[in-house]
């Protein structure tokens, strides 16, 4: 075997799964994808994770955990997964997969080994910890595409800086929109946050800010229904909900917060799915196949925080431990 485990994503849950893995001594890999950016490295200010009683930036916080998986021997590789099988060279050990108690065949644990299948490599594991996270939500209106780096952005961090003195409207009523479109006063001289409810979603602590906010104004009961413009982005078309009555916003960008989806394609002919995608996986985090595990972003779970996803990077690391040594 190339690894005893291959972790997919660098984000907060794959990075603490590789710092509890590596001091397990288990020989580590975390491969983290070049087109996939972890949503907190682009968060520009975490107040709510502990120990940083000022907030952290994203990035920062990130670097410090990469330092300290490092630190206990976790390699690191830049790459793009496309998918995982079987190691087949077991193949002929996986009768009675599935049977009750799970992974136990004949009295004896079942462990089959995996392949991790990349751009231009594979290497074979004996577990694979998930921890692939997910992506920005798409409106999916006319003009989305055709203005993507025109004036539409699904980063305030990366992007917000363009907006000096300019108008922005932010989509969106949870708390990404409602942080984001508080980071983009910092530059914009307006921001305009559009809710398809009349109640927004996000945290009290994240409203009250947004609406003590003198640069934050809300249109309610609406969506964006097309993004026009010439060269960039100048003006949206924006329906109300309700009346039906659709009217002409002018703007200078628009950034898009309406949720995410997990990034688990390359999964689906392997593991079970809910309906939007996220890895079904149990308290351990262990998945329906012996030895894959999944934590973070990427799982079916009630609650997706920097904080969230390092506890079940621990557990995840700790079930895989406990899963190969035993
Ligand atoms: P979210 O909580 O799913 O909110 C998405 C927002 O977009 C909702 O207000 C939703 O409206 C709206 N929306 C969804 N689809 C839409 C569409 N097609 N058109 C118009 N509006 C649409 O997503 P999020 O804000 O990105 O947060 C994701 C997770 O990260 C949450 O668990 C959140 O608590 C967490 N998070 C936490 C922090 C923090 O604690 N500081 C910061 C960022 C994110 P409805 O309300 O009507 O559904």
């Amino acid at each position: 075997m190339d690894y005893d485990v291959v972790i997919i994503g660098g984000g907060p849950a794959g990075l603490t799964a590789a710092i509890y893995a590596s001091r397990a001594r288990l020989k580590t890999l975390l491969i983290e994808s070049y087109s996939v950016t972890c949503q907190a490295v682009t968060t520009d200010h975490i107040e709510n994770y502990p120990g940083f009683p000022e907030g952290i930036n994203g990035f920062e916080l990130i670097e410090k955990f990469k330092k300290q998986a490092e630190k206990f021997g976790a390699e690191f590789l830049v790459s793009e997964v496309k998918g995982i099988k079987e190691n087949e060279a077991h193949s002929g050990l996986s009768l009675g997969r599935n049977t009750e108690p799970r992974f136990i065949v004949s009295g004896r644990m079942y462990k089959p080994t995996w392949e991790i299948l990349t751009d231009d490599k594979s290497y074979t594991s004996r577990a694979v910890i998930i921890a692939s996270g997910a992506r920005p939500k798409r409106l999916d209106i006319p003009g989305e595409d055709k203005f993507r780096g025109k004036g539409v952005s699904y980063c305030g961090t990366c992007d917000g800086a363009l907006f000096k003195n300019k108008e922005v409207v932010v989509a969106g009523g949870g708390d990404t929109a409602l942080e984001e479109a508080i980071f983009l006063t910092r530059f914009a001289k307006k921001v305009t946050v559009i809710h398809r409810r009349s109640t927004l979603r996000g945290t009290k602590i994240l409203q009250e800010k947004a609406f003590g906010n003198k640069k934050i104004e809300f249109i309610w009961d609406s969506v964006i229904s097309e993004i026009l413009g010439g060269t960039k982005v100048s003006v949206l078309k924006v329906k109300n909900v309700k009346t039906g009555i659709e009217k002409d916003l002018s703007c200078d960008g628009v950034f898009i917060f309406v949720g995410y989806t997990p990034n688990t394609a390359f999964l689906k002919d392997l593991l079970p799915l809910d309906q939007s995608g996220y890895i079904i996986a149990d308290d351990n985090c262990l998945t329906s196949k012996a030895g894959i595990f999944a934590c973070g972003d990427c799982r079916k779970k009630l609650l997706r925080q920097v904080v969230t996803a390092c506890g079940d990077g621990a557990t995840a690391a700790f079930a895989c431990q406990h899963f190969l040594e035993t």
